[in-house]
């Protein structure tokens, strides 16, 4: 209470009480992850309209001394999106109603958008004028772009678009002391000192709310090409790899690899889904070439591609899609492995990155580890195999895991063996969801306490309170 005067008497004032949700059954969507493994109490969810009322909440809760949640649409994989359960309930500021897209400027390649925009929308917003946003994962039907900023998302197209800061052209903020910083410049270079708008990308909502963004786009592809093919083994899939980087360039566009646990897992557990291939093998790659013109050149160089790693003796079975339908219902087995996991049981799910020669030794290394201390544990294998990132997943079934003793320090213990191989190799724990709360321990153990501290000094810098996100990305 300031001047006698509630934060949520000031906040509904200030935005009107329909922005303000506190009751338990409105609050319930907010305060849970999408796999209901983090939950904390909030104080309010606030929806604010425009970056006015976001900077007045700041403000506000400034003045109050209560922590700030940025929230998107809560699809983070690591509880980075929703309260802890300890510590002073934040006051949520959810994004969802900010989400026009305000301008798109074809001949610029860029458009500008609320941070609150579904990522799918950008993508048909910059579709309809014959522009691609090249940010693609299974949770763009819920994900925002802010929240994707904030987590710098990687998904299925970084192989040949890069990540979510790679597509970040410019940044409009709301600061910890509630400034707005508009930052949204459409500029390919502007060499003029720091460069800020890195300061938020990845920085998971621990340094201000991003409440838009100019995006960079890229032509349309019209031309598409899709195959799911079954390689011998994952150093066979590489060799793979190579012979399409070789012959295609930059018109591999995917590149998504699955063993066959992740396969089964699917098939069981989402309906409608089936092996592309006529017979089981152990691994599975999802290959896409894209690019301006028409189909049937782009269908050659893949067929073409296809017969040398048959001749090579890396490939056992292969099948082309042959339509637009095809090509989705092979993309619909790739993007339902979150589904079918958190259908199937528990999966200690990690995000790890080693350079693209070391993922058949880190994928053998790293079954080894788990299996040494849960003897026989099934693993699952996602892989974006084009930009090493291996999501190894030591999975129990809900009885295996509700009989698990000691199953908390157990899956820390899973997931640090699953880690060490990664950093033994010159890799990282968290190649696109983030640290949130889940790899906090993570971070004091292979952060270097000089990394650390640069980072503690920057969030010193910018929220001297420690309002924002506290308990998140910095341990
Ligand atoms: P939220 O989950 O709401 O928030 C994530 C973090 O960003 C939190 O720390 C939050 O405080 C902060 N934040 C949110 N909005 C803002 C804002 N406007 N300003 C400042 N901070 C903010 N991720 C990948 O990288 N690649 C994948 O392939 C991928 N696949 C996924 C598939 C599924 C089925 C699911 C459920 C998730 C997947 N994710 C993936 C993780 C997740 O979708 C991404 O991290 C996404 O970027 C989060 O966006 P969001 O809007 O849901 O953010």
């Amino acid at each position: 209470m300031t001047n006698g005067i509630t934060l949520l008497d000031a906040l509904a004032q200030t935005l009107g009480a329909d922005a303000i949700l506190h009751s338990e059954a409105d609050l319930a969507g907010y305060i849970e992850d999408w796999r209901g493994r983090y939950k904390g109490p909030a104080l309010c969810v606030a929806l604010p309209g425009d970056t006015r009322q976001v900077s007045e909440i700041v403000r506000l809760c400034r003045e109050h001394g209560t922590p700030v949640l940025p929230q998107g649409g809560n699809t983070s994989l690591c509880g980075g999106a929703v309260p802890a359960a300890e510590g002073r309930p934040p006051v949520i500021v959810n994004l969802s109603r900010m989400r026009r897209i305000r301008r798109v400027d074809a001949a610029n390649n860029s458009m500008e958008v609320e941070a609150g925009c579904v990522l799918a929308a950008v993508q048909a917003a910059a579709a309809a004028e014959g522009r691609l946003y090249p940010v693609s994962l299974g949770a763009e039907g819920s994900c925002q772009i802010g929240g994707t900023i904030a987590t710098n998302a990687g998904g299925t197209g970084v192989l040949r678009y890069g990540n979510t800061r790679d597509n970040v052209l410019g940044l409009e903020v709301v600061l910890p002391d509630g400034a707005i910083w508009n930052g949204l410049t459409a500029l390919r270079k502007n060499n003029t000192g720091y460069d800020l708008k890195h300061l938020f990308i990845g920085a998971e909502g621990t340094m201000g709310i991003v409440t838009a963004a100019v995006l960079k786009l890229h032509p349309l592809p019209t031309a598409h090409a899709v195959a799911w093919l079954a390689p011998e083994s994952p150093q066979a899939a590489l060799d793979i790899l190579g012979l399409f980087q070789r012959a295609c360039g930059s018109r591999l566009s995917a590149f998504e690899m699955i063993d066959s646990n992740q396969l089964d897992v699917v098939m069981a557990h989402v309906p409608g889904r089936k092996n592309p291939l006529a017979d089981a093998h152990p691994w599975h790659v999802l290959v896409e070439l894209s690019d301006t013109g028409d189909d049937a050149a782009l269908q050659d160089l893949l067929q073409r591609i296809l017969e040398q790693a048959s001749e090579r003796g890396l490939l056992r079975d292969a099948v082309v899609a042959n339509s637009g339908a095809q090509r989705a219902a092979l993309w619909e087995v790739r993007h339902s492995v979150s589904e079918g996991n958190k259908k199937a049981g528990v999966g200690l799910t990690t995000d790890t990155a080693v350079p693209v020669s070391a993922v058949p030794r880190f994928i053998d290394e790293a079954t080894q580890a788990v299996r040494r201390l849960v003897p026989g544990l099934p693993v699952l294998i996602v892989a974006h195999l084009g930009d090493g990132n291996v999501h190894f997943i030591p999975f129990f079934t809900f009885d295996a895991w509700n009989a698990l003793p000691g199953r908390d320090a157990m899956a820390a213990s899973l997931r640090r063996a699953v880690n060490d191989v990664a950093d033994a190799l010159g890799g990282t724990f968290s190649a696109e969801h983030g640290v949130g709360r889940s790899s906090l321990a993570e971070m004091a153990h292979y952060k270097s306490p000089v990394e650390l501290a640069m980072m503690r000094a920057v969030k010193q810098a910018f929220d001297p309170d420690h309002l924002f996100n506290p308990g998140r990305l910095l341990p």
